[in-house]
């Protein structure tokens, strides 16, 4: 019997990036999805997860990046696949799309952690760039893609757990240095703590709420 409900792809990879952080790649096969998408997860005791795809929708995988939660009952079986493994992923859904339907407006990216997936599967999608991207992560070595953002367009880290050369701190530290016009779109995906402080320090600032958009990934 055909089940509709999931399709099955193969491992091509799961690296490991920085402690608890690992990339994720499986075979895309044909399945098609928009830059923001998610898609459930499956273990082989049928629990599942959202995670959101990371990489670009012309790409031959699909990419996740995902930190392993201690005692978690998806997170830590995704991390221990290995190439050839077969997962189970539902059809991709959402509603978060950065970037997209808003015209020739302008619009600037917002991350914490593994919030970043969402905006590099934009970049692997799209021509055309943010005004601005805010990257927060705990470490430097977390932050994956950096590098191609920066060649995408104005991006800043914020590193609250180490020093480095980028802003010590939180990334909303760094939300006066940021452009706010009236018809530019907010994108912040990640950490709620975060999400939530944005959104009230930008409507403050007069940002009407119909132009922040969100994606909470973790409660905290
Ligand atoms: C729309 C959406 C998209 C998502 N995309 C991604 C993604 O791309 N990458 C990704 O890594 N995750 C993503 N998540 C989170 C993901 O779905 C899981 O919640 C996460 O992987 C934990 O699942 P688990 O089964 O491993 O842990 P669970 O079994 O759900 O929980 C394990 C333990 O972790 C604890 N815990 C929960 N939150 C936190 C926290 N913030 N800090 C510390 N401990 C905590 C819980 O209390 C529990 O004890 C997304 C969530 C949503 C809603």
């Amino acid at each position: 019997m055909i089940n509709l409900e999931y399709s099955e792809h193969r491992v091509n990879s799961v690296q490991t990036v920085n402690n608890d952080l690992f990339i994720l790649s499986v075979e895309r096969n044909d399945l098609e999805f928009i830059p923001g998408d998610c898609v459930a997860v499956y273990t082989d005791q049928d629990k599942s997860r959202p995670y959101s795809i990371a990489s670009g929708s012309q790409s031959n995988e699909l990419r996740f990046i995902i930190r392993e939660m201690d005692g978690g009952e998806v997170s830590p079986w995704l991390m221990k696949r290995t190439p050839g493994d077969v997962i189970r992923i539902t059809p991709p859904f959402g509603w978060f799309r950065p970037g997209q339907d808003i015209g020739d407006a302008p619009f600037i990216f917002l991350a914490t952690g593994t919030g970043i997936a969402p905006f590099l599967a934009y970049m692997e999608t799209f021509d055309r760039p943010p005004e601005h991207c805010l990257y927060g992560v705990r470490q430097k070595a977390d932050s994956i893609g950096f590098s191609e953002l920066q060649n995408f367009c104005p991006t800043q880290l914020a590193v609250s757990r180490e020093k480095t050369r980028h802003h010590h701190g939180r990334l909303t530290a760094l939300l006066p240095e940021l452009p706010l016009t009236e018809d530019t779109h907010y994108y912040c995906c990640g950490l709620e703590s975060m999400v939530n402080e944005v959104s009230e320090l930008l409507q403050t600032a007069g940002v009407n709420l119909s132009r922040i958009h969100r994606e909470v990934f973790f409660h905290g």
